[in-house]
């Protein structure tokens, strides 16, 4: 007896040692930890019920049973089953894999929660966070490189970026950021050039300024994307390859990549209403060797006539320059808040 009482103590001990070692290691680590509930072909799933109690947030199926919703006072998820984007703030954020139904509840990888919740929800939890005085603005295209074009409409993709740029150089500037552009002419930069000049300028955020063109005229709509993280597939593919497992020196940044591109994309809806395309991820040249947090951004679809005939007028592009001029001040905002 004596001993079980004896061992009955040194089990308590262990037990109330290792809980304040646990809460060491989560002070140390800062990152909200949720268990993993099933893996599926070797990957890890969490549940969202576990997942919004750990965020501090309600959570429950809407009618129907498609849809789970997450809430707080602030925020609101939706997430459907079988689903390659959630709405965050009814803005679609791409997944790295689809949720998954698991026993009447709904999961989502540990990656995804990793890559997209905690860095839009808890940035703080990824240390200190970022400055934000010196923005390279990057407008697409230029020179030889006429990028996409609508020749009904006098449109070249060169132009709208630089003409979007300087609208937005001047927005940021009267705030009191400082702009560094990596053309201010029509010149032909490569695009090996463009990080280069913004690691070189000692940059804090890269915004790469593009417009799309598509085969179909009616494809319409805007996007942003941040660099897809190590062992995802860009949005357009449908799983990982051996490519995807390289973690490009911009990953380094995926927290902030993912933050910037959510306000930016959230700006943009607010200010144009749509339709919108959502945050998406992709491993573009121009990310993917960053310093600093980046977004590259679609402005619109110049094959699209009724975008064609907007963008003609120069009050329309003020506008777009206006909402990514909200945008960064808003991701501004969140960081002050979080330093
Ligand atoms: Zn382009």
């Amino acid at each position: 007896m004596r001993v079980e009482a004896h061992q009955l103590r040194v089990s308590r001990f262990a037990f109330s040692s290792g809980f304040f070692v646990w809460l060491f290691a989560l002070a140390l680590s800062g990152l909200p930890t949720v268990q993993v509930q099933a893996q599926v072909k070797g990957r890890d799933y969490v549940d969202l019920s576990v997942v919004a109690s750990r965020l501090g947030m309600k959570s429950y199926w809407l009618a129907g049973y498609k849809t789970y919703r997450l809430k707080s006072r602030w925020t609101t998820i939706d997430v459907d089953k079988n689903a390659k984007s959630i709405q965050i703030n009814r803005v679609p954020v791409y997944l790295g894999f689809p949720t998954r139904e698991w026993k009447g509840r709904l999961l989502i990888t540990k990656a995804d929660y990793d890559h997209v919740l905690l860095p839009i929800l808890v940035p703080q939890v990824f240390g200190p966070s970022p400055g934000l005085k010196r923005i390279v603005l990057d407008a697409g295209h230029g020179g030889r490189d006429i990028g996409a074009s609508n020749p009904a409409y006098g449109l070249k993709e060169k132009e709208l970026t630089l003409d979007v740029s300087r609208r937005l150089k001047k927005l940021l500037e009267n705030a009191g950021f400082e702009v560094v552009m990596t053309r201010d002419s029509d010149v032909y930069i490569p695009l090996t050039q463009r990080p280069k000049m913004a690691n070189r300028a000692n940059g804090d955020l890269f915004l790469s300024i593009h417009f799309n063109a598509a085969g179909s005229a009616s494809a319409v709509g805007f996007e942003s994307f941040a660099l897809t993280p190590q062992f995802q597939a860009s949005s357009k593919f449908s799983k990982p390859s051996w490519r995807d497992n390289t973690a490009w020196k911009g990953n380094e940044q995926d927290p902030w990549n993912t933050l910037v591109s959510y306000h930016i994309q959230r700006s943009l809806v607010q200010r144009l209403g749509g339709p919108d395309r959502g945050l998406k991820r992709a491993r573009f040249l121009v990310l993917k060797h960053l310093d600093c947090p980046g977004v590259l951004v679609e402005l619109g679809f110049v094959s699209h006539p009724s975008t064609a005939q907007k963008l003609r007028a120069a009050a329309f592009r003020q506008t777009l320059a206006q909402s990514l001029f909200e945008g960064i001040v808003g991701y501004g905002d969140r960081l002050r808040r979080i330093r």
